[in-house]
């Protein structure tokens, strides 16, 4: 179980600051699809990077099982992260750039570091394009790579950072059923970030509304949509009634 403790992230510019995440709780339960959405700018990005710890919380608590893990290095918090831009190395082939995920954290034996490459690929149907470099590949099966070099450690918590942003409507459709399928069949706890309502309605078994860096409603997509806290939420998400 992961939980936030009115986490509080504040960037210092000078003579401003920016309140990005302002005293934050939530709770995702083992296993669960959370989709944290909300506009632009409100603070999405910065609390998954929180949660990476790629991003020092200002104030405030980050649990994992009731551990705190607030200050721990990125490493050591048994968590795999997928961008926007998701950087694939270019002269690696596919196969070596999932199998890279593994490296850097595990000491298995290059037979074994390959076994679970070829059924990572096989998860993510890229089986069959394990020599290819990434130059060769299409825009989703790219994503795909990305997605299997951050599961390959069969991570406790996976977070996505709009993933999907980069793929045209209908790979993103495709894609989006992919990973649902994926997160249930790893049964992995997981926050999925995005400002598209659409894969806020139809991804997560709840959603968690952001604006302006405050949480304004956490719920199962259905009642948020027909029973939205406040004109936010119906504004964002909410049925136009
Ligand atoms: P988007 O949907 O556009 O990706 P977001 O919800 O992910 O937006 P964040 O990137 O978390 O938003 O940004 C939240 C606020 O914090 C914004 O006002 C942004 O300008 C500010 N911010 C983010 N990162 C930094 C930084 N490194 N330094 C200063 N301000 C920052
Ligand atoms: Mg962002």
């Amino acid at each position: 179980r992961l939980q936030l403790n009115d986490l509080t992230k504040v960037f210092d510019s000078g003579d401003n600051e920016i309140v990005a995440v302002n005293d934050l709780n939530l709770t995702v339960e083992d296993g669960d699809f959370l989709v944290l959405v909300g506009p632009s700018g409100c603070g999405k990005s910065t609390t998954l990077r929180c949660i990476a710890g790629l991003e020092h919380a200002t104030s405030g608590q980050i649990t994992l099982d009731d551990r705190d893990i607030t200050y721990k290095k990125p490493k050591e918090r048994d968590m795999a992260m997928v961008f926007q831009n998701y950087a694939l190395y270019p002269h690696m082939t596919v196969r070596q750039n999932i199998g890279y995920g593994l490296k850097i954290t595990t000491d298995l034996s290059k037979g074994d570091i390959n076994d679970r490459v070829e059924r990572t690929a096989e998860l993510l149907e890229i089986g069959d394009l394990l020599e290819k470099e990434p130059s060769d590949l299409s825009g989703g099966q790219q994503q795909r790579v990305a997605l299997g070099r951050a599961i390959i450690r069969e991570p406790e918590v996976f977070l996505m950072d709009e993933p999907l942003s980069n793929l045209d409507a209908k790979l993103r459709t495709t894609m989006r059923t992919e990973i649902q399928q994926l997160q249930s069949d790893m049964d992995i706890t997981t926050i999925y970030v995005t400002h598209d309502q659409t894969e806020a309605m139809t991804m997560g078994d709840r959603i968690a509304v952001l604006n302006e860096g405050e949480l304004q409603q956490v719920g199962e997509p259905l009642v948020c949509y027909h029973q939205p806290k406040n004109r936010f939420v119906a504004g964002f998400i909410g049925s136009p009634s």
